[in-house]
């Protein structure tokens, strides 16, 4: 693999001094590291390759293959790969501020302005993913990071773990993502990029009132979901505006056809009138 700086002349510890721990992910932990020469600070990735299954270096050098050629504000930027005997090592962008899915449990629900604020960026991500026939089937609030602790940070998403490059008309069958997320396609084993539209859709619903549209133990979430039907309970939406109930009615259609693309939910009204001044780069 050529895309790696070959460390075997030195460590990677020369280049990088390790200043805290960030996250634990399923491949190995994500500390905060910063550059010596630079003293700019980056998330570092260590994967150890040891144990690693065919299977899981599929998924890691997907990921590595998709970031590596992703250029985008709202999403995480892969600035280099190294590796030595032990370890594989991503360096990305540092987000400070943490999980939305853990700033969103300290505030329990957001104003529409906030969440649109968020939504367009999102969005906005998704959108320039498309367009590039690029899905990354694990949209969520663990895998959206605030860039900084501030209030008004921008948010970036995360996770190309699960994500894939898809030809045109080409569909996935692979069942994979987070249950209260999934779009009912998956599964029936036979989806496209608008799977991801239907998550967007989800974290928007849970954005908005702080709990998810299809909930219960696994079993039921999953008849929900195929179901299709969610309901606004009027103590909790009573105050939210209608607008922001036709966008989630809109992405959480049952039939992708009929479900809206993410380049149509970035300029939807809701969008547009809550999030006037919030940036868009697709
Ligand atoms: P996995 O694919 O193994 O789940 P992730 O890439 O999701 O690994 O990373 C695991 C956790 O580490 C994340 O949920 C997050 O809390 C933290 N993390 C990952 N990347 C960053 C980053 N760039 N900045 C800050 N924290 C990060
Ligand atoms: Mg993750």
């Amino acid at each position: 693999q050529e895309i790696f700086v070959d460390l075997k002349d030195g460590n990677i510890y020369d280049e990088y001094e390790v200043r805290s721990t960030l996250g634990e992910g399923a491949f190995g932990c994500v500390k905060l590291v910063a550059h010596r020469k630079t003293k700019i600070q980056y998330a570092m990735k260590q994967i150890k390759k040891q144990g690693l299954i065919k299977e899981d270096q599929k998924i890691l050098f997907s990921e590595m293959d998709i970031l590596r050629l992703i250029d985008h504000p709202n999403i995480v930027k892969l600035h280099k790969l190294y590796q030595d005997n032990i370890h594989y090592y991503m360096i990305t962008d540092v987000c400070q501020g943490g999980e939305l899915f853990d700033k969103l449990a300290s505030e329990k629900n957001f104003t529409e302005k906030k969440a649109a604020e968020i939504m367009k960026q999102i969005l906005s991500a998704v959108t320039y993913c498309h367009e590039r026939k690029i899905i990354h089937r694990d949209l969520k609030l663990e895998n959206i990071l605030l860039e900084t602790k501030n209030s008004n940070s921008n948010i970036k998403v995360i996770d190309f773990g699960t994500s894939r490059k898809v030809q045109e008309n080409e569909k996935l069958k692979l069942k994979i993502g987070t249950l209260y997320y999934m779009a009912p396609e998956v599964f029936q084993g036979q989806y496209d990029l608008k799977v991801d539209v239907w998550s967007v859709g989800v974290i928007l619903y849970i954005l908005l009132c702080g709990y998810p549209p299809f909930n219960g133990d696994d079993t039921t979430i999953k008849k929900k979901i195929q179901k299709g039907t969610f309901e606004f309970n009027d103590t909790d939406w009573r105050s939210i505006s209608q607008d922001a109930k036709d966008l989630i009615v809109k992405m959480l259609k049952f039939d992708p056809q009929q479900r809206i693309t993410a380049q149509q939910a970035l300029s939807d009204p809701w969008i547009q009138s809550k999030a006037p001044n919030t940036p868009v780069q697709a």
